[in-house]
């Protein structure tokens, strides 16, 4: 049974954040970092779906020194809510938002001598100095200078005294990937730019280039600052970390059952009737929770939900904002729960429930994607309650 959970009131679902696994993950990522060097939480994307502002608060009581967000308006509601620690954007944004980037204090990635220079205009006519970090592709091929222009690029924009280097990163396209070769590349290509700046006398700022893998399989690349994210969640990026550290995951989904039904045998369940009832005393109970809200469509017949401490299987096809799944009272087929439902008992899509567990990985694997995806579609609309 799940106990202490507190719905919203307008609509009977919701994702559970467990703030103290949260503060446990962070605190346990803290440890893996050497002492001197700084940590960076990745909070993008509403904190990967689990809610930015609430998420940094309980991270930097348990060892966050700066984080970093995907937009200007993710930085801008950070700030909003308190947040003063550094805060990166980490990809250059449209220049169209350098005045916020200055008022607001946001240090943006950058990798255009264009943009630079605009952003030192902007900060000097206020009387400020903005920091940037200076990004760098060394091989993944997304964003940054290319690792071997980083002088050049210094060099046509140093000389603007609106403007100081705070940092400098690139970031990893396979760290996840034991022994791998571009990984080695990617640090060859990074030690080198990094040690061109400094032959060139350029100041680096804090030089970094960890995400979540690399953070726990490479001590040897943590440098100044790792930049975690994944794993703050309590999901892990690859199955060789879950050796290396313990994480739990912060993210449940759960919601009440609407309506039980006892329909006739041979009755379509939702759209396209894919489903029909095969047998007498089959419960059809819907769940208020769709596609729109990130349990993606794709999951139609192809997932479990849990109910009293029991895995039921979820049947016919997932609606915008809604689900059905079946409770078979005959107790004669693989899914058996003992007893029956009713009407607003608690149903775990995400989570655990009893000894029973559903993980985004576990969805992640069904979906044909990753943990990271499950649980950023699930930030979509559904209210989040906090534990
Ligand atoms: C998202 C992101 C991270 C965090 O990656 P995880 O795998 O979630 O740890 C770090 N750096 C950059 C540039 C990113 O875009």
């Amino acid at each position: 049974m799940v106990r202490g959970a507190m719905p919203p009131e307008d609509r009977w679902a919701w994702v559970e954040i467990d703030l103290d696994a949260l503060r446990q993950n962070t605190a346990a990522l803290r440890r893996s970092i050497a002492r001197d060097a700084r940590m960076m939480c990745v909070v993008k994307a509403d904190a990967y779906g689990h809610g930015a502002v609430e998420c940094a608060k309980t991270m930097r009581r348990a060892g966050a020194d700066q984080f970093a967000v995907a937009t200007v308006t993710e930085g801008i509601e950070l700030r909003e809510a308190g947040i003063g620690e550094p805060i990166l954007i980490l990809s250059e944004p449209p220049r169209e938002t350098i005045p916020r980037i200055v008022q607001y204090d946001l240090m943006p990635a950058l990798y255009e001598s264009d943009f630079a220079l605009e952003l030192g205009e902007c900060a000097a006519a206020a009387n400020k100095v903005a920091g940037y970090h200076l990004a760098i592709d060394t091989g993944m091929t997304r964003i940054g200078v290319n690792w071997r222009d980083v002088v050049e690029l210094r060099h046509a924009i140093d000389f603007h005294r609106g403007i100081e280097c705070a940092g400098t990163f690139t970031h990893f396209a396979t760290a996840d990937v034991p022994g791998d070769w571009d990984y080695q590349m990617q640090v060859r290509r990074f030690n080198q730019a990094v040690g061109a700046l400094e032959d060139a006398g350029f100041e680096t700022g804090l030089v970094h280039c960890a995400n979540t893998p690399a953070t726990i399989l490479h001590p040897e690349v943590h440098w100044d600052m790792c930049r975690v994210g994944v794993g703050l969640y309590g999901l892990h990026p690859t199955v060789v970390t879950r050796r290396e550290v313990h994480l739990k995951p912060v993210m449940s989904v759960r919601g009440r059952i609407t309506r039980v039904e006892r329909p006739e045998v041979g009755t379509g369940v939702s759209y396209g009737a894919t489903y029909r009832v095969p047998t007498p005393n089959i419960q059809i109970c819907t769940v208020p929770i769709g596609y729109a809200d990130g349990l993606s469509r794709t999951l139609s017949g192809n997932m479990d939900v849990l109910v009293n401490g029991e895995r039921c299987r979820q049947v016919g096809r997932i609606c915008m904002d809604q689900f059905m799944f079946e409770v078979n009272v005959n107790n004669i087929r693989a899914y058996r729960p003992t007893r029956a439902v009713e009407y607003g008992d608690i149903v775990t899509v995400l989570g655990t429930d009893g000894n029973e567990m559903i993980s985004a990985d576990d969805m992640a694997t069904r979906r044909d994607t990753i943990n990271y995806e499950v649980v950023c579609d699930f930030g979509l609309r559904l209210q989040k309650v906090y534990v």
